[in-house]
């Protein structure tokens, strides 16, 4: 299957695969199966991901080619579900039923790649795939919780994750399965002030979340997030004299605090925290409670509440000012070569 019609801004699919959906028949894809059941040394009878980057999006499409040929939005399914867009999963459903029962295949798991607005359009199918194709945990994208930042990836708002996540506990519980989702989210989108990160710290905190891989915002060719981080204004609408400028978190500081903010948890990020947090004034949130967001102190055992900073670098560390170098107050950025050469030669001897 190639394309999507998602359009999300900080991804180039749909530029460079289109907008409409070319899908594989369903005898096509079943024929790889077997080839891998039957070639594949070492096959266990589980496929790990019978899907994609838009899994759920096989054989949907505009419900005619030519208002596709017309049509200028960019995507069929933000700020709402277009209603030319079809929408019913029967095909993938079909597709799922016939695979996982392909003689010598135990499992047909779908991991990521889910498009969880679509998929709740079509109830029947998330109850296909929570009862047979989840391996304990499901991958999702809401991407945000914030609308601001939200409206500028082009994603849904959190209420559809709301109703995707209660049809996939009621098909789990009905399934006889403990199943979970695991929700990814985006640090330093454009259009992303501190404030979304420290409501989506929050959201994380409160819905038990502690993510462990995140993933920060990086300006890619052909994605519409790229113009913005880039122009500072919002192509997603008319861009004029008077348009008003877009928030970028920019510079190594603001981006790694968004990053902290979805790894509040970690006690590396917590003196970064606190100190955002009483600049934002929300100095409230610092405490031992369910709901403060870190505590006043590090942990004693915690490597950070160890740490010496005049022991100096490593041997063989690069020496920066984090390192090592003076602070350009002192003079680091005239002089780079002072002090710090000084101190490898001192530890060389
Ligand atoms: S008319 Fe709707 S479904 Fe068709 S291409 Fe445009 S946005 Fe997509």
């Amino acid at each position: 299957m190639r394309g999507c019609f998602g359009g999300c801004s900080f991804c180039s699919i749909t530029e460079h695969e289109g907008r409409w959906i070319q899908s594989r028949s369903e005898d096509s894809v079943i024929r790889e199966i077997e080839q891998i059941r039957d070639k594949a040394p070492g096959f266990t009878g589980t496929i790990s991901d019978l899907g994609g980057p838009t899994a759920n999006m096989y054989h949907l499409n505009c419900k005619s080619e030519e208002i596709h040929a017309h049509c200028r939005r960019l995507s069929c399914v933000f700020p709402t579900i277009c209603k030319n867009l079809l929408t019913d999963h029967s095909a993938t459903t079909s597709l799922y039923r016939r695979a996982r029962q392909l003689p010598g295949i135990k499992r047909i798991l779908i991991a990521s790649g889910l498009r969880y607005d679509l998929a709740v359009q079509d109830p029947e199918y998330v109850k296909e795939l929570v009862t047979h194709h989840v391996g304990g945990y499901l991958k999702i994208a809401p991407e945000h919780s914030e609308d601001a930042p939200l409206s500028k990836m082009m994603k849904p708002g959190m209420s559809t994750y709301h109703r995707f996540k209660e049809l996939f506990e009621k098909f789990s519980r009905a399934a006889g399965k403990e199943q979970y989702l695991i929700p990814y989210f985006i640090a330093a989108h454009p259009g992303t002030r501190d404030e979304d990160m420290l409501n989506l710290a929050l959201w994380l905190k409160q819905n038990g979340f502690r993510p462990d891989q995140v993933q920060a915002f990086y300006p890619s060719p052909m994605a519409m997030a790229t113009a913005m981080y880039h122009s500072e204004r919002d192509p997603l609408h008319r861009v004029g004299y008077k348009s008003t400028k877009v928030a970028i978190p920019k510079g190594t500081r603001q981006r790694r605090l968004h990053k902290a903010f979805l790894r509040y948890h970690d006690p590396n990020n917590w003196p970064m925290l606190r100190e955002a947090l009483v600049n934002m004034g929300k100095a409230h949130l610092i405490g031992y409670g369910k709901k403060h967001l870190v505590p006043p102190t590090q942990p004693a055992n915690h490597e950070s509440s160890r740490r010496t900073p005049a022991r100096g670098p490593r041997p063989g560390t690069a020496l920066t000012q984090h390192t090592g170098l003076p602070p350009r107050s002192q003079g680091g950025e005239r002089n780079p070569r002072g002090k710090a050469a000084g101190l490898k030669k001192k530890r060389r001897s």
